[in-house]
C-alpha cells in the first residue's frame, strides 16, 4: 500500500473505489514500470557478451534516469517546486541522452561531449524556468524542444546504419523513437496554442498525459526492442563464427561445402560453365618448421588475402582447412579457369610475405576441374581438381594444372598453364 503522503501528493483518494487517472499517477505508475523494466536488464546484463555490456549499461543507466524523474514528478506537489522540476526534467533529459550513447556505443561510434549539450542547456533553463522566472509553459516547450533534439538524435544514430544493420528490431526502435518525437511535437503544439484554444481541446486532461504516457512507452518498449537488438546481433555474431574460418576470415569447410555444392547444382541444371580450384602452398611445412606455428599461421592469412584479391566478387573463395584453399568460379570454362588459377598463381609468387622485416617468397600450386555431364557434385569436382593438384606437385610445384575430365580422355589429360 502507498504511504497517504504519496497518495496525496498525487490526488488519489484511497477511500474512493475507483482510482482517477491524473498525470501525477501516470508519472508514478511509470516509474514502477520502468523500474522492473531496468530490473530484468540489470538481470541480463551479465549474460550479454563484452562486447555489448558498455551499451548495455548506458541503457540501463538511461532506464533508472528516467525512473528516478517520473518519481520526482510524481510526487512535485509535496516537495519545492522550484528545485523538484529541474531536477526531474535534468533527470529525464540525461536518462533520454544516456540512450542516445548506448545506441552510438551499440554500433561502435566514439564518445563525443556534443550529444550531452541538449541535457546541459535544457538543465538550466529549466533552472530558469522554475526558480527565477517560472513559467509552466515555457517548461513544457523547453522540455518538448530538448527531448526532441535527443530523440532525433537517436533516431539519426540508428537511420545512419541501415545499410550495416537490416535488423528488424533497429527499425523497431526507430518507430518507437519516431513515435515519441510525434507526440512530443503534438504537445508541444497544443501547449502553446493560446489559453483559449487549449481549453477546448480539453486542456489539462488528455495533454498532460501525454508526457508520463512518453516517459513509460520509451523505456518500456524501447528496452525490449533494444534487447531485441542486442540478441539480434549476438545471433549474427554466431553464425558469422559457425560460417567463417577464423584464421583467415574466408569461408569455412562447411560453409564451402553447402554454398559450393549449392553453386554445382544449379550450374547443372542451368547448364552453366563452373570450374572449381583447390589451392595449396607449397612446401609448407617447411615454414613451420623454420619459423613456428604462428609465423605459418601469418603466411597462411598472407596466401588467404592474395587468393581473395585475385578473384572476382562472385566466385566462391574458402579454406579448406591446413594450408589448403578451394574456389569455386561460377560462369567460368575451362580455359578462363586456367586463366584465373595463374592471376591467382602469380599473385602469390608476385608478393613476398614480410614478417619481423624478413620477406619469403612463398609460392602455391593449383588444381583446375570445370563441371562435365559426369560430375554430379561438388565432390566430384573437388576429386578431379585434387588430381591435378597431386600433377601440379609432382610437376615440380608453383604450377596450375587442369583434368578435363573423362570425356575428354579414358584417363587424366591435364593442361598445364604457361608461366
Ligand atoms: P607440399 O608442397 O607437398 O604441399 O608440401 P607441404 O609441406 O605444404 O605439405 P604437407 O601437406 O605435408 O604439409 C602441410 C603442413 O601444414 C602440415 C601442418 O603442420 C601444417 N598446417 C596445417 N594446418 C595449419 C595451420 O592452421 N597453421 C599452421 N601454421 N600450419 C598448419
Ligand atoms: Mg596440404
Ligand atoms: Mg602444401
Amino acid at each position: 500500500m502507498p504511504p497517504a503522503g504519496l497518495l496525496r501528493a498525487c490526488r488519489l483518494d484511497p477511500t474512493s473505489s475507483y482510482l482517477p487517472m491524473d498525470a501525477l499517477t501516470a508519472f508514478f505508475l511509470s516509474a514502477v514500470m520502468i523500474m522492473l523494466n531496468g530490473a530484468v536488464l540489470g538481470l541480463m546484463h551479465r549474460d550479454l557478451p563484452q562486447s555489448l555490456q558498455p551499451s548495455a549499461f548506458s541503457w540501463r543507466v538511461g532506464t533508472l534516469l528516467q525512473a528516478g524523474g517520473c518519481v520526482l514528478l510524481a510526487v512535485q506537489r509535496s516537495l519545492p517546486t522550484e528545485w523538484v522540476l529541474p531536477l526531474a526534467h535534468a533527470m529525464l533529459l540525461l536518462g533520454l541522452t544516456a540512450y542516445w550513447r548506448a545506441l552510438r556505443q551499440f554500433y561502435g561510434f566514439a564518445d563525443v561531449v556534443a550529444i550531452g549539450l541538449p541535457f546541459l542547456l535544457g538543465s538550466l533553463g529549466m533552472v530558469w524556468l522554475s526558480a527565477i522566472d517560472p513559467s509552466r509553459t515555457g517548461r513544457i516547450l523547453l522540455a518538448a524542444a530538448c527531448w526532441s533534439v535527443i530523440v532525433l538524435g537517436c533516431i539519426a544514430t540508428l537511420a545512419s546504419e541501415r545499410a550495416r544493420d537490416s535488423a528488424n528490431s533497429r527499425r523497431v526502435l526507430m518507430g518507437v523513437f519516431i513515435a515519441v518525437v510525434l507526440a512530443i511535437a503534438i504537445s508541444g503544439l497544443v501547449f502553446g496554442l493560446p489559453g483559449e484554444i487549449r481549453a477546448l481541446l480539453g486542456n489539462g486532461g488528455w495533454i498532460n498525459l501525454i508526457a508520463p504516457v512518453i516517459a513509460a512507452i520509451l523505456p518500456v518498449v524501447g528496452t525490449t526492442a533494444f534487447l531485441q537488438l542486442c540478441s539480434e546481433r549476438i545471433r549474427r555474431q554466431w553464425e558469422h563464427a559457425a560460417s567463417t574460418d577464423h584464421l583467415t576470415g574466408m569461408a569455412n569447410r562447411r560453409t564451402m561445402a553447402n554454398a559450393g555444392e549449392r553453386r554445382v547444382q544449379t550450374a547443372r541444371q542451368s547448364a552453366r560453365e563452373l570450374t572449381v580450384a583447390v589451392i595449396d602452398i607449397d612446401h609448407f611445412k617447411g615454414v613451420n618448421d623454420r619459423f613456428g606455428h604462428e609465423v605459418g599461421d601469418e603466411a597462411i592469412k598472407h596466401v588467404a588475402a592474395r587468393i581473395e584479391e585475385a578473384c572476382r566478387d562472385t566466385d566462391l573463395c574458402g579454406r579448406q582447412g591446413g594450408e589448403e584453399f578451394v574456389v569455386v568460379f561460377d560462369g567460368i570454362d575451362g580455359e578462363a579457369g586456367l586463366a584465373a588459377g595463374e592471376r591467382i598463381r602469380r599473385a602469390v609468387e608476385s608478393q613476398p610475405f614480410v614478417i619481423a622485416q624478413s620477406r619469403f617468397q612463398i609460392t602455391v600450386s593449383l588444381g583446375l576441374a570445370q563441371l562435365t555431364a559426369t560430375d554430379r557434385s561438388l565432390d566430384d569436382l573437388l576429386r578431379r581438381a585434387d588430381r591435378a593438384l597431386y600433377l601440379a606437385k609432382a610437376g615440380g610445384r608453383n604450377r596450375v594444372e587442369q583434368d578435363r575430365g573423362r570425356e575428354h580422355d579414358a584417363g587424366v589429360e591435364t593442361k598445364v598453364a604457361a608461366h
